[in-house]
């Protein structure tokens, strides 16, 4: 399909291969462009970018404010390139659940310029990402595949038809269901692009501003889980900290669960580590030193674990009715909340 994409279609849906072929043309070299004054405009503009995935809610607000493209088109080509930056700045901060923000912060807002656009247009960006528009159906692997994530029951499978092979979107809600799906496929095919190779000559050139995406960002996932709340914890975690507590050994992805999610929470360094004291082969300075090395004490701070990887490491311990409905221990603790 042919459709005349004009340059604020590209910074609406900078995604696209068009957006990414207009960067290529206007740009020299990525350190070139961060020293000249465009490329510090753009990366102030990324920094937004990042700021407002750090304050999105999953869940749309009634008073959502509706994403604008500048008028002009100085400023619209800083916008598309405030896109590309945005996930320079995510990659080098190297947190999975801040890549996760963005691609959702992302996903949203194309949707929200998709929801009104010529049809012509939203079907060709759905078919740049491999979704057939005319279709009120979709072949039941891809699916199950794209709505895998997706928490409301009427996308189980059991609550939809299917015939011939392919799932059918329901007739008296369609356009809100191809939305939907096509929001989510955006996220996914955003979230699986990132993290970007930087080169770590342009991670240090932005670190004054990672650094300070990094402190708002730990203060918003503060503000999101509340005061800490020994009774919200996950039972994979509640069962390692029983275990350390009764003096017993914990393997090493059990320590690094343990640490990362009780640090994620809000718990300071010094009470984790006091959490360690009765482990029969506890020793102050190494624990410090790892401690310190997952709370990002070495330049990275590492993110819990998911229900994936704790399966995988032989520590999902004692799940609950609960834990179907959850992807992470983080989860967990903030589905407990709610
Ligand atoms: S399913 Fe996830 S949250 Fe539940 S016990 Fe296992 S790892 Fe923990």
């Amino acid at each position: 399909m042919q459709v005349r994409l004009d340059i604020k279609d590209l910074a609406r849906y900078p995604f696209l291969k068009e957006s990414q072929q207009y960067v290529g043309t206007q740009s020299e070299s990525l350190d070139q462009f961060l020293a000249g004054s465009q490329g510090g405009l753009a990366l102030g503009k990324a920094a937004d970018r990042v700021n407002l995935a750090i304050t999105f809610r999953r869940s749309k607000d009634e008073g959502e404010k509706r994403p604008e493209v500048p008028a002009d088109d100085i400023h619209v080509k800083l916008e598309i390139f405030s896109y590309g930056l945005a996930r320079v700045l995510v990659s080098c901060m190297k947190d999975r659940t801040l890549i996760d923000r963005l691609a959702r912060y992302e996903a949203r807002r194309a949707a929200q310029f998709l929801a009104d656009e010529d049809p012509d247009k939203k079907a060709y960006v759905a078919e740049s990402l491999g979704m057939d528009l005319n279709e009120a159906r979709m072949p039941l692997v891809a699916y199950v595949d794209l709505v895998a994530p997706l928490r409301d029951e009427r996308w189980r499978l059991v609550n939809r038809s299917v015939h011939s092979g392919s799932v059918l979107l329901r007739g008296d809600d369609e356009q809100r269901e191809i939305d939907e799906l096509l929001a989510e496929r955006i996220r996914v095919v955003l979230l699986r692009q990132l993290p970007l190779q930087v080169p770590p000559s342009v991670c240090e050139q932005v670190r004054p501003i990672t650094e300070h995406l990094n402190a708002t960002y730990q203060q918003q996932m503060l503000r999101d889980l509340g005061p800490i709340d020994e009774g919200r914890y996950p039972p994979c975690i509640s069962a390692l900290i029983t275990a350390v507590t009764e003096g017993k050994n914990l393997t090493h992805p059990g320590r690094f669960a343990m640490t990362a999610f009780l640090h994620t929470i809000g718990m300071s360094s010094t009470q984790i580590v006091e959490l360690y004291c009765r482990a029969p082969d506890f020793d102050l300075q190494t624990t410090m030193y790892q401690v310190g090395h997952i709370t990002g004490g070495g330049g990275t701070e590492y993110s819990p674990p998911s229900c994936a990887t704790m399966q995988t490491n032989g520590i999902c311990i004692g799940k609950n009715a609960l834990c179907s409905r959850v992807s992470s221990p983080l989860g967990y603790y903030r589905r407990k909340k709610e």
